[in-house]
Protein backbone atom coordinates (compact mmCIF):
# COMPACT_ATOMS: atom_id res chain seq x y z
CA UNK A 1 0.00 0.00 0.00
CA UNK A 2 3.08 2.19 0.74
CA UNK A 3 4.35 3.77 -2.62
CA UNK A 4 7.88 5.10 -2.98
CA UNK A 5 9.90 7.78 -4.53
CA UNK A 6 11.99 6.64 -7.63
CA UNK A 7 15.37 8.15 -7.28
CA UNK A 8 18.47 6.85 -9.47
CA UNK A 9 17.11 3.81 -10.37
CA UNK A 10 16.25 3.02 -6.75
CA UNK A 11 12.66 3.13 -4.58
CA UNK A 12 12.76 5.30 -2.07
CA UNK A 13 10.91 5.50 1.14
CA UNK A 14 9.48 8.93 2.44
CA UNK A 15 9.51 10.16 5.66
CA UNK A 16 5.42 11.13 5.53
CA UNK A 17 2.84 10.14 3.46
CA UNK A 18 -0.64 11.30 1.87
CA UNK A 19 -3.60 9.42 1.66
CA UNK A 20 -4.91 8.55 -2.27
CA UNK A 21 -8.50 8.31 -2.41
CA UNK A 22 -10.61 7.19 -5.34
CA UNK A 23 -12.28 10.06 -6.27
CA UNK A 24 -15.48 8.05 -7.16
CA UNK A 25 -16.14 5.78 -4.26
CA UNK A 26 -13.77 7.51 -1.63
CA UNK A 27 -11.46 4.19 -1.37
CA UNK A 28 -8.22 4.47 -0.20
CA UNK A 29 -5.78 2.94 -3.03
CA UNK A 30 -2.28 3.64 -1.51
CA UNK A 31 -0.25 6.13 0.43
CA UNK A 32 2.08 8.05 -1.46
CA UNK A 33 5.24 9.89 -0.22
CA UNK A 34 5.83 13.57 0.53
CA UNK A 35 9.11 14.25 -0.51
CA UNK A 36 11.42 16.43 0.84
CA UNK A 37 13.49 19.16 -0.17
CA UNK A 38 16.44 16.63 0.03
CA UNK A 39 14.61 14.25 -1.94
CA UNK A 40 14.33 16.03 -5.06
CA UNK A 41 17.83 17.63 -4.28
CA UNK A 42 19.27 13.80 -4.69
CA UNK A 43 16.96 13.18 -7.45
CA UNK A 44 18.61 16.10 -9.32
CA UNK A 45 21.96 14.86 -8.17
CA UNK A 46 21.23 11.40 -9.71
CA UNK A 47 19.62 13.46 -13.07
CA UNK A 48 22.96 15.01 -13.21
CA UNK A 49 24.65 11.84 -13.46
CA UNK A 50 22.07 10.05 -16.05
CA UNK A 51 22.30 12.89 -18.01
CA UNK A 52 26.44 12.55 -18.61
CA UNK A 53 25.40 8.36 -19.61
CA UNK A 54 22.15 9.41 -22.09
CA UNK A 55 24.08 11.71 -24.14
CA UNK A 56 26.58 9.51 -24.49
CA UNK A 57 24.58 6.86 -26.27
CA UNK A 58 23.80 6.71 -29.73
CA UNK A 59 20.44 7.74 -31.36
CA UNK A 60 19.40 3.92 -32.02
CA UNK A 61 20.32 3.11 -28.34
CA UNK A 62 17.77 5.79 -27.25
CA UNK A 63 15.29 4.83 -29.85
CA UNK A 64 15.78 1.35 -28.48
CA UNK A 65 14.87 2.36 -24.95
CA UNK A 66 11.54 4.39 -26.35
CA UNK A 67 10.57 1.32 -28.50
CA UNK A 68 10.77 -1.19 -25.56
CA UNK A 69 8.73 1.01 -23.24
CA UNK A 70 6.33 1.43 -25.97
CA UNK A 71 5.69 -2.59 -25.97
CA UNK A 72 5.60 -2.55 -22.49
CA UNK A 73 2.76 -0.18 -22.14
CA UNK A 74 1.25 -1.97 -24.76
CA UNK A 75 1.80 -5.39 -22.02
CA UNK A 76 0.36 -4.11 -19.79
CA UNK A 77 -2.39 -2.10 -21.06
CA UNK A 78 -4.99 -3.22 -19.15
CA UNK A 79 -3.76 -2.71 -15.56
CA UNK A 80 -2.07 1.31 -16.92
CA UNK A 81 -6.07 1.78 -17.37
CA UNK A 82 -6.95 0.25 -14.76
CA UNK A 83 -4.73 2.43 -12.73
CA UNK A 84 -6.21 5.60 -14.75
CA UNK A 85 -9.86 4.11 -13.68
CA UNK A 86 -8.75 4.42 -10.12
CA UNK A 87 -6.97 7.05 -9.23
CA UNK A 88 -8.71 9.46 -11.99
CA UNK A 89 -12.07 7.97 -11.61
CA UNK A 90 -11.42 7.89 -15.88
CA UNK A 91 -13.89 5.91 -17.36
CA UNK A 92 -12.44 2.23 -18.70
CA UNK A 93 -13.06 2.64 -22.17
CA UNK A 94 -11.53 6.50 -21.95
CA UNK A 95 -8.44 5.05 -19.85
CA UNK A 96 -7.71 2.48 -22.97
CA UNK A 97 -7.37 5.00 -25.46
CA UNK A 98 -5.43 7.24 -23.17
CA UNK A 99 -3.02 4.12 -22.63
CA UNK A 100 -3.32 2.90 -26.68
CA UNK A 101 -2.53 6.77 -27.19
CA UNK A 102 0.52 6.54 -24.96
CA UNK A 103 2.00 3.45 -27.19
CA UNK A 104 1.42 5.45 -30.14
CA UNK A 105 3.38 9.11 -28.23
CA UNK A 106 6.49 6.54 -27.12
CA UNK A 107 6.77 4.88 -30.96
CA UNK A 108 6.45 8.79 -32.09
CA UNK A 109 9.52 9.27 -29.61
CA UNK A 110 11.13 6.56 -30.83
CA UNK A 111 11.09 7.17 -34.26
CA UNK A 112 11.92 11.04 -33.33
CA UNK A 113 14.95 10.12 -31.61
CA UNK A 114 16.50 9.24 -35.29
CA UNK A 115 16.11 12.17 -36.95
CA UNK A 116 17.44 14.70 -34.72
CA UNK A 117 19.42 16.98 -36.97
CA UNK A 118 19.72 20.74 -37.88
CA UNK A 119 20.45 22.13 -41.51
CA UNK A 120 23.01 23.70 -43.66
CA UNK A 121 22.81 27.44 -43.81
CA UNK A 122 23.57 29.18 -46.92
CA UNK A 123 26.72 31.68 -45.28
CA UNK A 124 27.27 33.11 -48.81
CA UNK A 125 24.12 34.81 -49.12
CA UNK A 126 25.34 37.53 -46.78
CA UNK A 127 27.98 40.04 -48.33
CA UNK A 128 30.35 38.88 -45.45
CA UNK A 129 29.23 35.51 -45.75
CA UNK A 130 31.64 34.21 -48.69
CA UNK A 131 33.87 31.27 -48.24
CA UNK A 132 31.86 30.29 -44.77
CA UNK A 133 30.58 27.17 -44.85
CA UNK A 134 28.11 26.51 -41.75
CA UNK A 135 25.25 24.15 -40.49
CA UNK A 136 23.67 23.59 -36.92
CA UNK A 137 23.36 20.57 -34.41
CA UNK A 138 20.77 19.91 -31.76
CA UNK A 139 22.02 19.44 -28.68
CA UNK A 140 20.27 18.39 -25.41
CA UNK A 141 19.98 20.85 -22.58
CA UNK A 142 20.32 18.69 -19.55
CA UNK A 143 17.95 18.13 -16.54
CA UNK A 144 14.14 18.31 -17.60
CA UNK A 145 11.47 19.50 -14.67
CA UNK A 146 8.36 17.73 -16.21
CA UNK A 147 5.43 18.96 -13.88
CA UNK A 148 2.22 17.40 -15.05
CA UNK A 149 -1.83 17.80 -14.01
CA UNK A 150 -4.08 15.09 -13.12
CA UNK A 151 -6.26 14.59 -16.60
CA UNK A 152 -3.85 12.69 -18.97
CA UNK A 153 -1.33 11.21 -16.46
CA UNK A 154 0.13 8.84 -18.50
CA UNK A 155 -0.25 10.17 -22.36
CA UNK A 156 1.13 13.71 -21.19
CA UNK A 157 3.94 12.36 -18.74
CA UNK A 158 5.17 10.48 -22.34
CA UNK A 159 5.03 14.33 -23.92
CA UNK A 160 7.63 15.06 -22.18
CA UNK A 161 9.57 12.38 -21.08
CA UNK A 162 9.16 10.36 -24.67
CA UNK A 163 11.11 13.67 -26.30
CA UNK A 164 13.07 14.21 -23.29
CA UNK A 165 15.13 10.68 -24.02
CA UNK A 166 14.77 11.15 -27.79
CA UNK A 167 17.21 13.71 -27.34
CA UNK A 168 19.17 12.63 -24.67
CA UNK A 169 18.33 14.60 -21.51
CA UNK A 170 17.39 13.31 -18.15
CA UNK A 171 14.47 14.08 -15.88
CA UNK A 172 12.77 14.20 -12.58
CA UNK A 173 8.89 14.13 -12.86
CA UNK A 174 6.54 15.67 -10.78
CA UNK A 175 3.31 14.45 -11.37
CA UNK A 176 -0.22 15.76 -10.00
CA UNK A 177 -0.72 14.45 -6.78
CA UNK A 178 -3.99 13.10 -7.65
CA UNK A 179 -2.67 11.11 -10.04
CA UNK A 180 0.65 9.80 -8.65
CA UNK A 181 0.45 5.75 -9.38
CA UNK A 182 0.75 6.34 -12.94
CA UNK A 183 3.96 8.30 -12.60
CA UNK A 184 5.46 5.21 -10.72
CA UNK A 185 3.94 2.91 -12.98
CA UNK A 186 5.52 4.73 -15.49
CA UNK A 187 9.17 4.91 -14.08
CA UNK A 188 8.91 1.25 -13.49
CA UNK A 189 8.15 0.06 -17.15
CA UNK A 190 11.30 2.94 -18.02
CA UNK A 191 13.55 0.91 -15.59
CA UNK A 192 12.31 -2.37 -17.51
CA UNK A 193 13.02 -0.87 -21.02
CA UNK A 194 16.69 -0.35 -19.78
CA UNK A 195 16.85 3.65 -19.49
CA UNK A 196 20.11 4.15 -17.60
CA UNK A 197 19.34 4.92 -13.74
CA UNK A 198 18.80 8.22 -12.86
CA UNK A 199 17.65 8.70 -16.54
CA UNK A 200 13.91 9.32 -14.92
CA UNK A 201 13.06 10.51 -11.50
CA UNK A 202 10.15 10.26 -9.68
CA UNK A 203 9.01 12.70 -6.63
CA UNK A 204 5.30 12.94 -5.38
CA UNK A 205 4.50 15.18 -3.14
CA UNK A 206 3.67 19.01 -2.67
CA UNK A 207 3.28 21.10 -6.21
CA UNK A 208 4.59 24.52 -4.82
CA UNK A 209 7.64 22.83 -2.45
CA UNK A 210 8.70 20.18 -4.76
CA UNK A 211 8.31 23.23 -7.25
CA UNK A 212 10.19 25.62 -5.88
CA UNK A 213 13.27 23.28 -5.49
CA UNK A 214 13.22 22.29 -9.00
CA UNK A 215 12.71 25.81 -10.33
CA UNK A 216 15.29 27.06 -8.28
CA UNK A 217 18.30 24.70 -8.91
CA UNK A 218 20.42 25.72 -11.82
CA UNK A 219 21.02 22.32 -12.81
CA UNK A 220 17.79 22.48 -14.79
CA UNK A 221 17.43 23.02 -17.87
CA UNK A 222 14.07 23.57 -19.02
CA UNK A 223 10.55 23.48 -16.92
CA UNK A 224 7.73 21.64 -19.31
CA UNK A 225 5.15 22.56 -17.31
CA UNK A 226 1.65 21.62 -18.22
CA UNK A 227 -1.77 22.43 -15.68
CA UNK A 228 -3.26 25.44 -14.88
CA UNK A 229 -2.85 29.13 -15.64
CA UNK A 230 -2.48 30.37 -12.03
CA UNK A 231 0.65 28.27 -11.33
CA UNK A 232 1.94 28.08 -15.00
CA UNK A 233 1.96 32.08 -14.50
CA UNK A 234 3.85 31.71 -11.24
CA UNK A 235 6.19 28.69 -12.62
CA UNK A 236 7.20 31.58 -15.20
CA UNK A 237 7.93 34.77 -12.90
CA UNK A 238 10.40 32.22 -10.86
CA UNK A 239 12.18 30.56 -13.85
CA UNK A 240 14.50 33.52 -14.58
CA UNK A 241 16.44 32.25 -18.17
CA UNK A 242 15.16 28.55 -17.73
CA UNK A 243 13.74 27.66 -20.92
CA UNK A 244 9.87 27.23 -20.09
CA UNK A 245 6.75 25.78 -22.11
CA UNK A 246 3.70 25.93 -20.65
CA UNK A 247 0.73 24.11 -21.70
CA UNK A 248 -2.97 25.60 -19.90
CA UNK A 249 -6.18 26.01 -20.24
CA UNK A 250 -8.81 26.80 -22.00
CA UNK A 251 -12.64 27.60 -22.71
CA UNK A 252 -12.38 26.18 -26.36
CA UNK A 253 -15.23 26.75 -28.60
CA UNK A 254 -17.04 25.22 -31.94
CA UNK A 255 -18.98 27.02 -34.41
CA UNK A 256 -21.81 25.33 -36.61
CA UNK A 257 -22.74 27.00 -39.01
CA UNK A 258 -23.47 24.77 -42.20
CA UNK A 259 -23.33 20.57 -41.67
CA UNK A 260 -23.90 17.89 -44.03
CA UNK A 261 -25.31 15.79 -40.92
CA UNK A 262 -26.16 17.56 -38.19
CA UNK A 263 -27.19 14.47 -36.06
CA UNK A 264 -23.34 12.95 -36.51
CA UNK A 265 -22.09 16.61 -35.29
CA UNK A 266 -24.16 16.99 -32.52
CA UNK A 267 -22.95 13.85 -31.42
CA UNK A 268 -19.42 14.76 -31.95
CA UNK A 269 -20.09 18.30 -29.90
CA UNK A 270 -21.48 16.14 -27.15
CA UNK A 271 -18.29 13.51 -26.92
CA UNK A 272 -16.13 16.82 -26.87
CA UNK A 273 -18.14 18.86 -24.16
CA UNK A 274 -18.75 15.57 -22.37
CA UNK A 275 -16.03 13.16 -22.16
CA UNK A 276 -13.61 12.52 -19.15
CA UNK A 277 -16.41 15.51 -17.47
CA UNK A 278 -15.43 17.71 -19.51
CA UNK A 279 -12.05 17.44 -17.28
CA UNK A 280 -9.68 18.38 -20.72
CA UNK A 281 -7.92 21.41 -21.69
CA UNK A 282 -9.64 21.15 -25.35
CA UNK A 283 -13.34 20.18 -23.94
CA UNK A 284 -15.61 21.54 -25.54
CA UNK A 285 -17.22 24.73 -23.41
CA UNK A 286 -18.93 27.26 -25.83
CA UNK A 287 -20.76 26.16 -28.90
CA UNK A 288 -22.01 28.90 -31.35
CA UNK A 289 -24.41 27.51 -33.84
CA UNK A 290 -25.66 29.39 -37.08
CA UNK A 291 -29.82 30.48 -35.82
CA UNK A 292 -31.20 29.11 -38.42
CA UNK A 293 -29.94 25.53 -37.05
CA UNK A 294 -29.99 26.53 -33.74
CA UNK A 295 -32.88 24.83 -32.59
CA UNK A 296 -32.77 21.57 -34.24
CA UNK A 297 -28.93 21.40 -33.44
CA UNK A 298 -30.01 22.13 -29.47
CA UNK A 299 -32.59 18.97 -29.85
CA UNK A 300 -30.47 16.78 -31.57
CA UNK A 301 -27.35 17.79 -28.54
CA UNK A 302 -29.66 17.07 -25.96
CA UNK A 303 -31.24 13.73 -27.28
CA UNK A 304 -27.62 12.89 -27.50
CA UNK A 305 -26.79 13.60 -24.03
CA UNK A 306 -29.67 12.25 -22.68
CA UNK A 307 -28.31 8.43 -23.50
CA UNK A 308 -24.84 8.87 -21.40
CA UNK A 309 -24.06 6.55 -19.02
CA UNK A 310 -23.45 7.52 -15.60
CA UNK A 311 -21.35 5.85 -13.23
CA UNK A 312 -18.43 3.49 -11.66
CA UNK A 313 -15.55 4.53 -13.84
CA UNK A 314 -15.03 0.25 -14.27
CA UNK A 315 -17.70 -0.25 -15.63
CA UNK A 316 -17.67 -1.02 -19.45
CA UNK A 317 -20.95 0.99 -20.35
CA UNK A 318 -20.06 4.10 -18.15
CA UNK A 319 -19.51 7.40 -19.83
CA UNK A 320 -19.24 9.75 -16.99
CA UNK A 321 -18.14 9.13 -13.58
CA UNK A 322 -17.21 11.43 -10.76
CA UNK A 323 -14.91 14.57 -11.55
CA UNK A 324 -11.37 14.86 -9.49
CA UNK A 325 -12.65 16.00 -6.45
CA UNK A 326 -16.03 17.08 -4.81
CA UNK A 327 -14.39 20.71 -4.58
CA UNK A 328 -14.20 20.50 -7.98
CA UNK A 329 -18.34 19.65 -9.09
CA UNK A 330 -19.02 22.22 -6.16
CA UNK A 331 -16.79 24.91 -7.44
CA UNK A 332 -18.61 24.36 -10.95
CA UNK A 333 -22.32 24.26 -9.08
CA UNK A 334 -21.43 27.41 -7.72
CA UNK A 335 -20.73 28.79 -10.78
CA UNK A 336 -23.72 27.26 -12.42
CA UNK A 337 -25.76 28.67 -9.43
CA UNK A 338 -24.55 32.25 -10.48
CA UNK A 339 -25.81 31.77 -14.26
CA UNK A 340 -28.89 31.06 -13.11
CA UNK A 341 -29.66 33.18 -10.40
CA UNK A 342 -28.79 35.84 -14.18
CA UNK A 343 -30.39 35.28 -17.43
CA UNK A 344 -29.01 31.24 -18.05
CA UNK A 345 -31.26 28.92 -18.99
CA UNK A 346 -30.03 25.22 -17.62
CA UNK A 347 -31.30 23.13 -20.22
CA UNK A 348 -30.67 19.62 -19.19
CA UNK A 349 -28.62 18.26 -16.25
CA UNK A 350 -27.47 20.83 -14.05
CA UNK A 351 -27.48 18.37 -10.75
CA UNK A 352 -24.28 17.42 -8.20
CA UNK A 353 -23.85 14.23 -6.21
CA UNK A 354 -21.23 14.53 -4.27
CA UNK A 355 -18.12 14.38 -6.80
CA UNK A 356 -20.29 13.78 -10.07
CA UNK A 357 -21.73 16.79 -11.85
CA UNK A 358 -24.61 15.35 -14.56
CA UNK A 359 -23.78 16.82 -17.92
CA UNK A 360 -25.45 20.63 -18.12
CA UNK A 361 -26.43 22.14 -20.97
CA UNK A 362 -27.36 26.01 -20.85
CA UNK A 363 -28.94 28.53 -22.98
CA UNK A 364 -29.37 32.43 -23.06
CA UNK A 365 -25.44 32.69 -21.36
CA UNK A 366 -23.92 35.79 -21.34
CA UNK A 367 -19.94 36.29 -22.13
CA UNK A 368 -18.91 37.39 -18.93
CA UNK A 369 -20.72 34.92 -16.64
CA UNK A 370 -17.74 32.31 -15.19
CA UNK A 371 -19.32 29.32 -17.32
CA UNK A 372 -18.24 31.18 -20.23
CA UNK A 373 -15.56 33.09 -19.88
CA UNK A 374 -13.23 30.64 -17.06
CA UNK A 375 -12.34 27.37 -17.82
CA UNK A 376 -14.94 25.38 -16.64
CA UNK A 377 -12.85 21.87 -16.59
CA UNK A 378 -16.54 19.89 -16.00
CA UNK A 379 -19.24 18.64 -17.97
CA UNK A 380 -21.27 21.96 -18.74
CA UNK A 381 -21.39 23.67 -22.13
CA UNK A 382 -23.14 26.31 -23.05
CA UNK A 383 -24.70 26.87 -26.67
CA UNK A 384 -25.64 30.42 -28.05
CA UNK A 385 -27.02 31.31 -31.87
CA UNK A 386 -25.15 33.88 -33.37
CA UNK A 387 -26.57 35.73 -37.07
CA UNK A 388 -23.47 36.00 -39.01
CA UNK A 389 -19.98 34.01 -39.08
CA UNK A 390 -18.16 37.04 -38.56
CA UNK A 391 -20.18 36.85 -35.26
CA UNK A 392 -19.42 33.85 -34.52
CA UNK A 393 -15.54 34.23 -34.44
CA UNK A 394 -15.78 37.67 -32.77
CA UNK A 395 -17.28 34.90 -29.54
CA UNK A 396 -14.52 32.72 -30.23
CA UNK A 397 -12.24 34.85 -30.28
CA UNK A 398 -13.86 37.00 -26.91
CA UNK A 399 -11.48 34.83 -24.37
CA UNK A 400 -8.89 35.03 -22.74
CA UNK A 401 -7.80 31.89 -23.42
CA UNK A 402 -6.48 30.45 -27.10
CA UNK A 403 -6.00 26.40 -27.51
CA UNK A 404 -7.69 25.24 -30.36
CA UNK A 405 -11.00 26.08 -31.87
CA UNK A 406 -13.84 24.07 -34.11
CA UNK A 407 -15.51 25.40 -37.28
CA UNK A 408 -18.09 23.43 -38.63
CA UNK A 409 -18.63 24.26 -42.65
CA UNK A 410 -19.20 23.42 -45.78
CA UNK A 411 -17.90 26.80 -47.69
CA UNK A 412 -14.20 26.51 -48.37
CA UNK A 413 -14.35 30.68 -48.19
CA UNK A 414 -15.48 30.79 -44.16
CA UNK A 415 -12.92 27.66 -43.42
CA UNK A 416 -9.98 30.07 -44.18
CA UNK A 417 -11.65 32.99 -42.99
CA UNK A 418 -12.00 31.44 -39.83
CA UNK A 419 -8.36 30.08 -40.27
CA UNK A 420 -7.11 33.65 -40.67
CA UNK A 421 -8.99 35.46 -37.79
CA UNK A 422 -9.36 33.31 -34.84
CA UNK A 423 -6.93 33.20 -32.29
CA UNK A 424 -5.92 30.06 -31.37
CA UNK A 425 -2.76 28.11 -31.48
CA UNK A 426 -4.84 25.32 -33.53
CA UNK A 427 -8.16 25.92 -35.58
CA UNK A 428 -9.62 22.53 -36.54
CA UNK A 429 -12.23 22.52 -39.77
CA UNK A 430 -15.01 20.12 -39.88
CA UNK A 431 -14.27 18.76 -36.24
CA UNK A 432 -14.43 19.73 -32.25
CA UNK A 433 -11.82 21.27 -30.60
CA UNK A 434 -10.85 18.61 -28.72
CA UNK A 435 -9.82 16.52 -31.66
CA UNK A 436 -5.62 15.76 -30.89
CA UNK A 437 -2.97 13.24 -32.49
CA UNK A 438 0.14 13.07 -30.77
CA UNK A 439 2.18 14.22 -33.81
CA UNK A 440 0.57 17.26 -34.46
CA UNK A 441 2.02 20.54 -32.76
CA UNK A 442 0.15 21.66 -30.23
CA UNK A 443 -0.24 24.52 -27.65
CA UNK A 444 -2.03 27.95 -27.03
CA UNK A 445 -1.87 31.59 -27.66
CA UNK A 446 -3.53 34.58 -24.91
CA UNK A 447 -3.49 32.42 -21.57
CA UNK A 448 -3.00 29.01 -22.83
CA UNK A 449 0.63 29.19 -22.45
CA UNK A 450 3.74 29.21 -24.77
CA UNK A 451 5.88 26.64 -26.45
CA UNK A 452 4.51 24.06 -28.58
CA UNK A 453 4.03 20.33 -27.53
CA UNK A 454 3.84 17.04 -30.19
CA UNK A 455 7.39 15.09 -30.51
CA UNK A 456 8.79 16.62 -33.28
CA UNK A 457 8.17 20.17 -31.84
CA UNK A 458 9.12 19.26 -28.27
CA UNK A 459 12.02 18.22 -29.34
CA UNK A 460 12.98 21.29 -30.71
CA UNK A 461 12.07 23.18 -27.54
CA UNK A 462 14.17 20.39 -25.19
CA UNK A 463 17.37 20.92 -27.52
CA UNK A 464 20.02 23.65 -28.08
CA UNK A 465 20.72 24.42 -31.54
CA UNK A 466 24.53 25.21 -32.01
CA UNK A 467 25.86 26.82 -35.20
CA UNK A 468 29.02 25.44 -36.54
CA UNK A 469 31.19 27.76 -39.09
CA UNK A 470 34.19 27.11 -40.87
CA UNK A 471 36.29 29.77 -42.58
CA UNK A 472 37.63 27.94 -45.60
P1 LIG B 1 -2.62 22.29 -11.59
O1 LIG B 1 -2.05 23.53 -12.17
O2 LIG B 1 -3.40 22.39 -10.34
O3 LIG B 1 -1.45 21.23 -11.30
C1 LIG B 1 -0.55 20.84 -12.32
C2 LIG B 1 0.75 20.38 -11.67
O4 LIG B 1 1.38 21.49 -11.04
C3 LIG B 1 0.57 19.33 -10.58
O5 LIG B 1 1.60 18.38 -10.66
C4 LIG B 1 0.70 20.13 -9.30
O6 LIG B 1 1.11 19.36 -8.20
C5 LIG B 1 1.76 21.12 -9.71
N1 LIG B 1 1.83 22.34 -8.89
C6 LIG B 1 0.88 22.87 -8.10
N2 LIG B 1 1.33 24.00 -7.53
C7 LIG B 1 2.59 24.20 -7.98
C8 LIG B 1 3.58 25.20 -7.79
N3 LIG B 1 3.34 26.26 -7.00
N4 LIG B 1 4.76 25.08 -8.43
C9 LIG B 1 5.00 24.06 -9.24
N5 LIG B 1 4.10 23.05 -9.48
C10 LIG B 1 2.91 23.14 -8.86
O7 LIG B 1 -3.50 21.61 -12.75
P2 LIG B 1 -4.44 20.32 -12.69
O8 LIG B 1 -5.65 20.64 -11.89
O9 LIG B 1 -3.66 19.10 -12.35
O10 LIG B 1 -4.83 20.19 -14.23
C11 LIG B 1 -5.84 20.92 -14.82
C12 LIG B 1 -5.30 22.07 -15.64
O11 LIG B 1 -4.36 21.59 -16.59
C13 LIG B 1 -6.40 22.72 -16.47
O12 LIG B 1 -6.26 24.11 -16.43
C14 LIG B 1 -6.15 22.19 -17.88
O13 LIG B 1 -6.64 22.98 -18.91
C15 LIG B 1 -4.66 22.11 -17.88
N6 LIG B 1 -4.22 21.19 -18.94
C16 LIG B 1 -3.64 21.73 -20.07
C17 LIG B 1 -3.24 20.88 -21.10
C18 LIG B 1 -2.58 21.42 -22.34
O14 LIG B 1 -1.90 20.65 -23.03
N7 LIG B 1 -2.72 22.70 -22.66
C19 LIG B 1 -3.44 19.51 -20.98
C20 LIG B 1 -4.03 19.03 -19.82
C21 LIG B 1 -4.41 19.87 -18.81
Amino acid sequence: MKKRLFIGGEWVEGSSYYDLKSPYNGELLAQIPLATTSEVKAALDQAEKAFQVIRQMTSLERATILEKASQLFQDRLEECAQILAKENAKPIKTARTEISRTIETYKFAAEEAKRIHGETIPMDAAINGKDRFAFTIREPLGIIAAITPFNFPFNLVAHKLGPAIAVGNSVVLKPANQTPLSALMTAEIFAEAGLPAGGLNVVTGRGSEIGDVLIGDSRVKMITFTGSVEVGLGIREKAGLKKVTLELGSNSAVIVDSVNDLDEVAARCVEGSFAFSGQVCISVQRIYVNRQLYDSFLEHFIEKTKSLVIGDPQDEGTNLSAMISPAEAERVENWLNEARNSTANIVYGGNREGGILHPTVITEVKPTMAISCKEAFAPIVSIVPYDSFDQAIEYVNDSDYGLQAGVYTTSIGQAFDAIRKIEVGGVIINDIPSFRVDQMPYGGVKNSGTGREGVKYSVEEMTELKLVSFKL
